[in-house]
């Protein structure tokens, strides 16, 4: 049974920053196939200016020619917010106890997991795989977190592939100094937000006035 790759986003746009964290991960943790999931209104963040379909196209658009990447629109059919948890719990009614699921994640949204929603459950239906994002200091880990990290710690690949859930590793990939909320503040001072992102995407954008103000 293949394990699978989550990363779940805003994505209010889409970036290379996200892309390019699905590939290095994927490549060095030797997964078939990683899913994107657009939130459609989460639960941390005000509800985003641009809506969940227009979000969920970009992804699309994005992920168009890599057949290792999927676009997975549950959160987007689901009434409230989106949490992660709900997500899982419908993910495994899906794909069964038994297959290897991982969520990655960027060290900006681990150091606020302890305030997801029904935080500690999440560990029993996955595994965590953590990324450095530029700009988010190591030290600012709440007390909980490092042992939640302790915990669950490995450092071998093949844990995650072993076994459906409950492991967390860490890995290295480029630091890419992208986010959204950037290119947002970019595309409004009107300015291009070539080289963050795909051209499909900038197209998209543009086609629609998106992000203007
Ligand atoms: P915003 O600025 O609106 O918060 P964002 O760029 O942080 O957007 P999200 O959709 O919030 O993007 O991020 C989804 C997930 O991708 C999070 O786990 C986040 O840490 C991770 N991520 C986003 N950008 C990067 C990046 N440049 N490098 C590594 N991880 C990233
Ligand atoms: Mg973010």
């Amino acid at each position: 049974m293949k394990s699978i790759g989550i990363l779940g986003g805003t994505f209010n746009p889409i970036h290379y920053g996200h892309l390019r964290m699905a590939q290095e991960l994927a490549d060095d943790l030797n997964f078939d196939e990683v899913r994107f999931i657009p939130a459609a209104s989460p639960p941390h963040k005000d509800t985003p200016t641009i809506c969940a379909e227009h979000r969920a196209a970009m992804v699309r658009l994005a992920i168009a020619d890599n057949p290792a990447f999927t676009i997975d629109e549950r959160e987007l059919n689901r009434a409230g917010a989106s949490y992660t948890i709900d997500t899982l719990l419908s993910l495994r009614e899906e794909l069964g106890t038994q297959r290897s699921m991982t969520l990655f994640m960027g060290s900006d949204a681990f150091t606020k997991f302890n305030t997801w929603h029904r935080w500690e459950e999440i560990i029993h239906h996955c595994h965590i795989t953590l990324v450095q994002r530029p700009q988010t200091e190591a030290n600012e880990l709440p007390k909980i977190l490092e042992t939640f990290l302790h915990s669950h710690y490995t450092e071998n690949g093949n844990d995650l592939h072993d076994t459906p859930a409950g492991f967390v590793t860490m890995r290295q990939i480029t630091a890419l100094d992208i986010s959204s909320t950037a290119i947002r503040d970019t595309l409004q001072q009107g300015f291009s937000a070539r080289y963050l992102m795909p051209d499909q995407v900038i197209e998209y954008i543009q086609a629609r006035q998106l992000y203007l103000k």
